[in-house]
């Protein structure tokens, strides 16, 4: 079993899906460029196999392009984001020949041009509410992200075009549709003919059962349909590309009473996946090496850290779970490990990618000597 050949708490990738979910954003935009949101998990091997299925990286810090160049992104497809990029960012996405650098402020055209960037887009903030938890809406006004309409324009003659992302984990095309509906008008009103617009991601993923979220094709498909460009599109999916592809595995420790809940404790929490205490997001799981057994009652799954709200599921029905089990909660790829922190000094998990029945470590498991090691 992965488990213990591998170790707890560790995020299992499915090669397939994720290859799978790569051919299918290339099927539904295939004049687009697409490029993987590095930041739902930065990987090299994850990067690499995009690369691969002809996806490019859209990164957002020095880190994430050292990522994409170690697996060999072509640089004709990197695309630089960051709402604060350094001077040594922007040098370093010029000297990797990176296909665009997204402008977010006015101020920073200058220093792109001085860093040697000069395949410029710029985001705007369209000033929509996606709907979404507030802390992945990014459109909205008073975003951090990006420039007004206005100061978009005044960059005009500077740029190849422009990019927008008004959110992450979206369950309806209501934002796209939105999107590209302003898009039209604001291009239209504007008489500008971008050689490059860049649509970003955002597709949400259902994580419990009952969630549902469109399928690609469709996603896709509000957001090209009814734009009225010629431009050369680009696409930015981070999560609906890795993160139903991901299961984490966690051994479980205590199972106690308290009150009226029956808690089980697992070996990681908030250190490997701090999604439900930042977004409120929500789990399912089940006991993996009982996974055939039916639920024996309803059980909070709290992780090992010194908060009381290091609660990874609030309540889930499970097969009675015992000390030693091992407990699965999928569609845990995105944002979860690439979030995590060694707080408590409990070291990150480690990651393996499986495909036709063979698991190989693409992240090795942090180690308490990896930690000691920063240490004066
Ligand atoms: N592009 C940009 C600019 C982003 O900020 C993000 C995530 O926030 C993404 C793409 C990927 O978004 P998602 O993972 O929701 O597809």
């Amino acid at each position: 079993m992965l488990a213990d050949e591998f170790g707890t708490p560790l995020v299992v990738y499915c090669e397939e899906t994720i290859r799978a979910r790569a051919r299918v954003y290339r099927g539904a935009a295939p004049d687009a460029l697409v490029v993987y949101g590095t930041k739902a998990f930065p990987n090299v091997a994850v990067l690499r196999l995009l690369a691969g299925e002809g996806l490019g990286a859209d990164v957002s810090t020095l880190g994430e392009l050292r990522f994409a160049q170690r697996a060999g992104v072509p640089a004709e497809r990197l695309v630089v984001h960051g709402n604060n990029k350094s001077d040594e960012e922007l040098q370093a996405a010029a000297e990797a020949g990176a296909a665009f650098v997204v402008l977010d402020s006015l101020e920073e055209l200058a220093r792109a041009h001085a860093a040697g960037a000069e395949r410029l887009l710029v985001r705007i903030t369209p000033g929509i509410e996606a709907e979404t938890h507030e802390s992945i809406r990014t459109g909205h006004v008073g975003s951090k992200f990006g420039v007004s309409p206005e100061e978009a324009l005044s960059l005009r003659g500077d740029v190849a075009g422009l990019h927008v992302h008004v959110g992450s984990q979206l369950f309806s095309t209501v934002a796209a549709r939105e999107t590209v509906a302003w898009l039209n008008h604001f291009l239209e009103d504007a008489g500008w003919k971008p050689e490059v617009v860049d649509l970003g991601g955002g597709l949400g993923v259902p994580t419990r059962p009952g969630d549902t979220a469109p399928p690609i094709p469709e996603f896709v498909a509000a957001l090209l349909g009814e734009l009225r460009t010629d431009a050369r599109l680009i696409l930015e999916p981070g999560r609906s590309l890795v993160a139903q592809a991901g299961v984490t595995l966690y051994r479980v420790g205590s199972v106690k009473q308290a009150g009226e809940r029956t808690w089980v404790a697992i070996d990681g929490g908030i250190s490997d996946n701090p999604r439900p205490q930042l977004y409120g997001a929500r789990y399912t799981a089940l006991v993996a090496n009982r996974a055939d057994a039916q639920p024996g009652g309803t059980y909070g799954v709290a992780g090992k850290h010194c908060e009381s709200g290091d609660v990874l599921i609030d309540a889930v029905a499970l097969a009675e779970p015992r000390r030693g089990d091992v407990l699965a909660v999928p569609v845990t790829g995105a944002y979860t490990l690439a979030m995590a922190s060694s707080y408590n000094g409990v070291p990150k998990p480690a990651a393996v990618l499986v495909a036709d029945g063979d698991a190989r470590l693409i992240r090795r498991r942090e180690t308490v000597d990896d930690l000691l090691a920063l240490e004066a």
